[in-house]
């Protein structure tokens, strides 16, 4: 089939031990999935009722880039995350049957234009520009999910060597099973399709200079060096 133009390569991640790169199709992201960010957000959170929005997966950004500070914002923040790659369809599993469709796991940042987010959300507006930009997927390696088993591992993000968000993965709201099968109902859920899991407490503005470093205990970290306003 002949095309008008090529596009660029299908954005892609890299993944531990493999030389084969995981491709990246759909980006889903959960909101207040840690009781304490939610109060921080100045909100709640339903267990009963997550809530999810999209990222286009070209506003994916490979772990260690240097990216310019985000455009039309006076304030964008850091989310650290449990990031989870799908690897097999998944169309209304119960929650037990989740994990068999998980291909591996990550360390994200869902950076957010928070003043564009609320301008939005305050108004009843959709989130999309506060969330859905150029670079605003940052995610690491994959881990293959046989190497990771889900726990109680620490989740860390440092700003310039500060600690901001520390927590455990086990005090998410909604487990990833339990994410898995929610977003299930409403998706077919397909191999490439990214999963953000929610941040914990701690989230804050970055600026020009910043080196954010987030980890997961037994994950490869995600780095990002923040650059000048263009
Ligand atoms: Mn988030």
């Amino acid at each position: 089939m002949a095309l008008t133009f090529d596009l660029p390569a299908n954005p892609s991640l890299p993944v531990l031990g493999d030389a084969a790169r995981f491709p990246v199709r759909r980006i889903f992201c959960v909101g207040r999935n840690y009781e304490a960010h939610a109060r921080e957000m100045g909100g709640t959170a339903d267990p009963d009722a997550p809530f999810f929005f999209i990222k286009s997966a070209w506003d994916l950004c490979q772990s260690g880039s240097k990216i310019a500070f985000p455009l039309e914002t006076a304030n964008c923040h850091y989310e650290m995350e449990l990031v989870v790659a799908i690897g097999a369809p998944a169309f209304r599993v119960p929650a037990d049957r989740a994990l068999d469709a998980v291909y591996g796991y990550a360390c994200g940042l869902d950076m957010t234009r928070r003043d564009l987010q609320r301008a939005g959300g305050d108004a009843g507006k959709p989130w999309d520009f506060g969330k859905d930009f150029e670079d605003a997927a940052v995610v690491g390696t994959i881990t293959p999910a046989a190497g990771f088993v889900l726990a109680d591992q620490r989740i860390v993000l440092e700003q310039n060597g500060v600690v901001k968000q520390d927590a455990t993965i086990d005090t998410m709201i909604r487990g990833v099973p339990g994410l898995i099968e929610w977003l299930s109902r409403f998706y077919h859920l397909q191999p490439g399709d990214l999963l953000f899991t929610g941040t914990p407490a701690g989230v804050g503005p970055i600026a020009p200079g910043d080196r954010l470093v987030g980890t997961i205990g037994g994950l490869s970290p995600v780095e990002l060096a923040i650059g000048e306003t263009q």
